[in-house]
């Protein structure tokens, strides 16, 4: 017997109403004679509330207690989806992380999942039951309850499949699957059948919301294959894989883009062993991500200008440490706060030549001027002004043959 593993996201079990919808979609998988394990997140909207009243409570909330705070929505609509199922006429029951349980490590509310006990699962799974499991939580080695970060139920769903061994994994969600591009901002995106997890981790690292990297990641890890599909309406969604057909002749996959960048720009640092450490040291002790970096080649030998991007809500903190760093000198820093990065992602530019020309020649048709390009194996990305943002999506869309 085929065991599937159905993870259902914050807006398919949205309301009562959408909760009853999810559980005829549990009692198909049911009446196809699948064993059924569900995780669900909480309710829309219900952890961000909890988040909020912390923030009441106190701007120091402790961290445990944070994670014991909103750990809590994924109980109630575990224990609906459950009481649902009895209604209906199933075997079913909720399971709080704790109660199996679900290990983790690492800091509150990014603690990773470490290790899953099966054992009473398997058994309850063999009398027919349908466990219902609340993702995001966990318990860490002292038993108090932790988080694994905003969206983690996916990587509860994942890890679930991998340790039971499950031969399907399916993550319910309010978009029909993975889009060639935003399909709210651009309407000629069409929904990719089948994506590397390569190239999903790029997308849903890039701006893709539809799944959270770490998941992806840790299905990349475990080689475990995840549809994403729509809960509202019953069609085929995205497999995510480590195959995919042959015959495509796509070399892009998807095209993504960010909002809220922001660019710094240093002009006039010296040109020495150890400047580039200097200036990212405090950033990084901060916790300040910086993503894009490029550094002039000096004209002189003496000095250069180093840029890198940011996110926008970072810039008055990065400005504050540069200007306070004792360890640098320069002769003036400038910021630009309306940048977009805009990328091309696709296994096929390995072994395709000429992908970089034809991406800059596009956005120059458009007179979309780049500010920053930065590679790798597989991504393409270029910084660019936010206003040109639809623009250059549209024109790389097209070239690449994605419309
Ligand atoms: N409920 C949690 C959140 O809103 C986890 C999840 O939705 O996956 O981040
Ligand atoms: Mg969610």
């Amino acid at each position: 017997m085929k065991t599937v593993v159905l993870k259902f996201g914050g807006t398919s079990v949205g309301n009562i109403e959408r909760i009853k919808k999810v559980c005829k979609i549990i009692a198909s998988y049911k009446k196809k004679k699948r064993r059924v394990i569900v995780i669900s997140s909480a309710m829309s909207g219900v952890t961000n509330e909890l988040v909020k009243k912390s923030r009441l409570i106190s701007n120091n909330f402790d961290k445990a207690e944070y994670d014991a705070l909103v750990s809590t929505g994924e109980q109630a609509s575990c224990a609906l989806i459950a009481g649902r199922l009895n209604h209906i006429g199933f075997k079913s029951r909720s399971w709080m992380s704790w109660q199996l349980p679900i290990q983790t490590e690492g800091p509150y509310s990014s603690s990773r999942i470490k290790k899953i006990a099966i054992k009473e699962l398997n058994n309850y799974l063999k009398s027919g039951g349908i466990p219902i499991i609340t993702g995001f939580q966990g318990i860490n080695s002292k038993f108090r309850l932790t988080t694994i970060g905003r969206s983690g139920s996916d990587a509860t769903a994942i890890m679930i499949a991998k340790f039971i061994k499950a031969d399907e994994c399916i993550i319910y969600t309010d978009v029909e699957g993975v889009f060639t591009t935003d399909p709210r901002q651009y309407k000629k995106a069409k929904k990719i059948t089948k994506i590397f997890y390569d190239e999903m981790l790029e997308m849903a690292s890039l701006g893709s919301k539809v799944m959270q990297p770490t998941s992806v990641q840790d299905a990349k890890l475990n080689n475990i294959n995840i549809e994403v599909k729509s809960s509202f309406i019953s069609k085929p969604g995205t497999l995510i894989s480590d195959s995919k057909k042959t015959c495509s002749d796509q070399i892009i996959t998807g095209i993504s883009s960010t909002k809220n960048d922001a660019k710094i720009t240093i002009v006039g640092v010296k040109d020495k062993p150890g400047v580039a450490a200097s200036i990212f040291k405090p950033l990084s002790k901060n916790l300040i991500n910086v993503d894009m970096v490029v550094q002039n080649i000096s004209q002189n030998g003496q000095d250069t200008d180093l840029t890198f991007t940011i996110k926008a809500d970072d810039l008055k903190k990065t400005e504050k440490l540069i200007k306070q760093n004792k360890k640098i000198s320069y002769k003036k820093l400038s910021f630009d706060k309306n940048v977009s990065k805009v990328s091309i992602i696709g296994v096929g530019m390995i072994t395709s030549p000429g992908i970089t020309y034809r991406m800059f020649q596009s956005l120059a048709s458009k007179k979309i001027n780049i500010l920053v390009i930065s590679t790798s194996e597989i991504k393409i990305s270029v910084l660019i002004s936010s206003n040109s943002v639809k623009k250059a999506v549209g024109v790389l869309h097209k070239e690449f043959k994605l419309d």
